[in-house]
């Protein structure tokens, strides 16, 4: 039968049937799958194919198939067999929270993430958090900034996760839907989660694991029902979406309104800095490109190997 795993802790799989009803699984033999070199063969969100094992007197599964991801997070281990491990996959949609003072959320931050989003091919929602808090200056940049973002694709939505602001909007949007939610510590992910579904508890613990390599700390992502038909993963202690290898030519392409016009460069590999006859230079001096956006590109492009290729959220 086929289901969708719920939670892995290395050599078990809780995995969820059709029917809503649960199984540990475990997997046989090696699986090679899809040229991803990583240390976990299966992450939560996958979903499999498993047959119940007959010779155990317990209710357990052995997993013989995982069906093809359309996209996956993955953080890379910091030992130096340089290994990918596979956080989650099939996530439709991260909701990135942002918040303006309290604490700062950049523009450069938003716009690396949603590089890294669009790399992974994960749709992110943008919700500006604690809207509740606003004074008239903060309101007027909250509304150039999702201006900027709605105008190249990213839906923005003002919310107070404490007096419950647009989250039925939030919900809506997260029904049948598999969501993350991300942003910088105390931007209110945890009273957003609670005002969602307030009997939630989402206190899984880091669990310390030992590795053949030596000691060290995993934490496990799991996935929860919502009792409105919406699914989410918790990440705890992950603060990102890992690792992206990009090289400098494809950075650009995860700009959407840069992407849109590169086919108008004068040269086909532009990375729209000093070339000549750049449609992206040429639609910033019309304003057309959000000088916010350019610099963070420009910040992307300039920076250091690490700049793009650390994990953007361990700050
Ligand atoms: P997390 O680190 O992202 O999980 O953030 P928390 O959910 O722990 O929230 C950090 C602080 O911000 C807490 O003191 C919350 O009460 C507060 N907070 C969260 N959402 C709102 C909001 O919409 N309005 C206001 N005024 N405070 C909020
Ligand atoms: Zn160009």
């Amino acid at each position: 039968m086929t289901g969708l795993v719920y939670k892995s802790t290395g050599s078990w799989y809780t995995v969820k049937n059709e029917l809503g009803v649960t199984y540990e699984c475990r997997i046989k033999g090696k699986f090679r799958l899809q040229g991803i070199k990583s240390t976990n063969p299966i992450a939560v969100g996958d979903y499999v194919d498993f047959e119940l094992d007959t010779k155990s007197d317990q209710e357990t599964g052995v997993i013989s198939i995982i069906h093809d991801r359309y996209n996956y997070i993955v953080r890379k281990s910091v030992n130096l067999s340089k290994q990918t491990h596979i956080i989650a996959s099939n996530i439709d949609q991260v909701f990135l929270l942002v918040t303006i003072d309290n604490p700062p959320t950049f523009t450069s931050f938003i716009d690396r993430f949603l590089v890294t989003a669009e790399a992974y091919s994960i749709k992110t929602v943008i919700l500006f958090n604690k809207v509740d808090t606003y004074d008239e200056e903060t309101f007027m940049e909250v509304k150039y900034l999702a201006h900027i973002y709605r105008k190249i694709g990213y839906e923005c939505i003002g919310i107070s996760a404490k007096t419950g602001k647009n989250i039925d909007q939030v919900k809506s949007l997260m029904k049948d839907k598999v969501s993350m939610f991300t942003g910088h510590s105390g931007v209110g992910k945890s009273t957003l989660v609670n005002a969602i579904e307030p009997n939630l508890d989402l206190k899984t613990k880091a669990i310390s694991t030992q590795h053949s390599q030596g000691q060290h700390t995993t934490t496990f992502a799991e996935m929860f029902d919502l009792s409105f038909g919406a699914k989410i993963i918790d990440t705890p202690g992950i603060k990102g979406f890992g690792i992206v290898d990009m090289e400098k030519e494809e950075i650009g392409d995860y700009f959407p309104e840069f992407f849109a016009l590169k086919q108008d460069c004068k040269f086909n590999n532009c990375l729209h800095i000093e070339e000549p006859k750049c449609a992206v230079k040429a639609a910033l001096d019309r304003d057309e490109i959000a000088a916010s956006r350019y610099a963070s590109y420009v910040q992307m492009i300039e920076g250091d190997d690490q700049n793009y290729r650390t994990d953007i959220w361990e700050k």
